[in-house]
């Protein structure tokens, strides 16, 4: 799979890499997205939905809120993925889309059962090799902390990899949590709610006891998809650094970029060899 992988500077890549040697397992923690980075970006060449947009098509709750789902996704997608909005402001924009989203769903009494339905007619799966890259971390007890602003989840993030017998506790979760009444109505959502763009803040240290697992690990590897996800690490004081990018689509137009940003893009939907062998070749 190596022709799918490319450096955004092959020299500065070594050097990190030597860096990641030098102080062995001890200092690292992994940093990851789950959507489309963990898991497979395409199943059967068609792009992978996220679970709101099953709800939305397969029309799971009244017909108006998915009008009304519709309608905040033409509102606020173009604001998500237009250059000429500053960070700050797209923060808002993300924000007001997410909190409108979930009263909607609150209002119009989403239950577990509509979410059971949605999951049922969703397929995920995980990226080949994912097995060895848990295993080498799990043996060398490296934190893997996956941090997913997915609307919500009946079953978490955490349960979901128990079904495909995935739980190894160096994996930790940060997710929106929700609440739900003894009929399974959604009634509550936690602020600050986790979208796609305040990924960056000091989100982690909302959560103690994944921050104090962390915080003196120095050397950290970021996996991630999106574009605008670069800022992810700014508030963590880290020593080195290394930022690993599944780029999904539009391969042509983004490559630039995502090189000027990331240290290793990879393409094609891969698999997780690359990150399995950097992680073996740093630790034996
Ligand atoms: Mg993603």
């Amino acid at each position: 799979m190596k022709n799918n992988i490319y450096f955004s500077n092959k020299e500065n890549f070594e050097k990190i890499k030597m860096n990641f040697r030098a102080n062995w397992a001890s200092k690292i923690h992994f940093l990851a997205d789950f959507d489309r980075t963990l898991t497979k970006a395409y199943i059967d060449w068609m792009h992978t939905p996220a679970l709101i947009w099953v709800l939305r098509e397969k029309n799971i709750l009244w017909d108006k809120v998915t009008i009304k789902e519709k309608e905040l996704y033409s509102k606020y997608r173009p604001q998500e993925e237009n250059p000429n909005i500053e960070i700050n402001k797209k923060k808002e924009i993300l924000h007001n889309w997410w909190k409108e989203t979930f009263e909607l769903l609150i209002e119009n009494w989403l239950t577990k059962n509509h979410i059971k339905q949605t999951i049922d007619s969703w397929r995920l799966i995980f990226r080949e090799w994912i097995n060895d890259f848990l295993y080498i971390t799990n043996k060398y007890k490296i934190p893997v902390v996956i941090i997913s602003a997915t609307a919500f989840w009946i079953y978490s993030l955490d349960e979901y990899f128990k079904k495909y017998s995935k739980n190894y506790n160096n994996v930790k979760f940060i997710w929106n949590i929700l609440k739900w009444d003894n009929n399974w109505k959604m009634i509550w959502y936690k602020e600050p709610i986790i979208h796609s763009f305040n990924k960056d803040e000091t989100l982690v240290e909302d959560f103690p006891e994944i921050y104090n697992k962390i915080k003196n690990r120095k050397n950290i590897i970021l996996l991630w998809d999106s574009l605008w996800d670069h800022h992810m690490s700014d508030w963590f004081d880290y020593e080195n650094i290394l930022k690993i990018w599944f780029l999904n689509e539009k391969e042509d137009k983004l490559m630039n970029e995502y090189l000027e940003r990331y240290d290793v893009v990879i393409t094609r939907d891969s698999d997780m060899s690359f990150i399995n062998e950097f992680l073996n070749n740093i630790l034996t």
